[in-house]
């Protein structure tokens, strides 16, 4: 009976912790402490912004570590913001590493930061395609968002370049993203 109910513990445990993926935290990419921390004004937010890097892409977490941190340098150092701007960051590598995490308000996309999280996936997708294990870790990490309350349950999916002059992020990952049941079209 003992036994039973340790495995039913340990079944019931799997099945909680199953609806998130696994993410790389801060300290697993070495990341800088932030300089500032500002809350989402809309918590959980409403929207969810895909962007990409611009940059080459990573398939390994031994290359794409030094990529994020290097995102992490150039927002911190040229663009003067306090940290990365993104929540997260999904590498060519299928792993998701954390940015400003849950909760916290983004600079990733101005008339959005205080009412969403920034998820930037790593490559260049006006060029390349997004790998596989890249889409799945984005979808897992929306499943995972929505099933613990850590985004609105009718939230709103769109792409930077929906409501700035960017080709971010990049039209071939658009048009996968366009297809997914969340996409809104005519973001407000
Ligand atoms: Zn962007």
């Amino acid at each position: 009976m003992m036994y039973f109910r340790l495995i039913l513990f340990i079944f019931l445990l799997y099945q909680v912790s199953a609806k998130c993926p696994d993410i790389i935290s801060r300290s697993g990419w070495n990341a800088s402490p932030p300089g500032d921390v500002t809350f989402l004004r809309e918590n959980p937010p409403s929207y969810i912004v895909v962007h990409h890097s611009a940059t080459k892409s990573c398939n390994s977490k031994q290359d794409c570590i030094p990529l994020v941190k290097s995102i992490q340098n150039s927002h911190i150092n040229d663009k003067k913001w306090s940290d990365i701007g993104y929540n997260f960051l999904i590498g060519g590598d299928g792993n998701i590493y954390e940015g400003r995490g849950w909760g916290i308000r983004g600079a990733h996309s101005v008339p959005y930061n205080k009412r969403s999280l920034g998820i930037c996936l790593l490559g260049n997708f006006e060029i390349d395609n997004p790998h596989n294990n890249q889409l799945k870790a984005l979808e897992d990490l929306l499943y995972c968002a929505r099933t613990t309350n850590k985004i609105s349950e009718n939230y709103r999916l769109i792409g930077h370049g929906q409501r700035s002059s960017t080709l971010c992020p990049g039209k071939n990952l658009y048009n996968v993203i366009k297809t997914w049941p969340h996409f809104d079209p005519h973001p407000q």
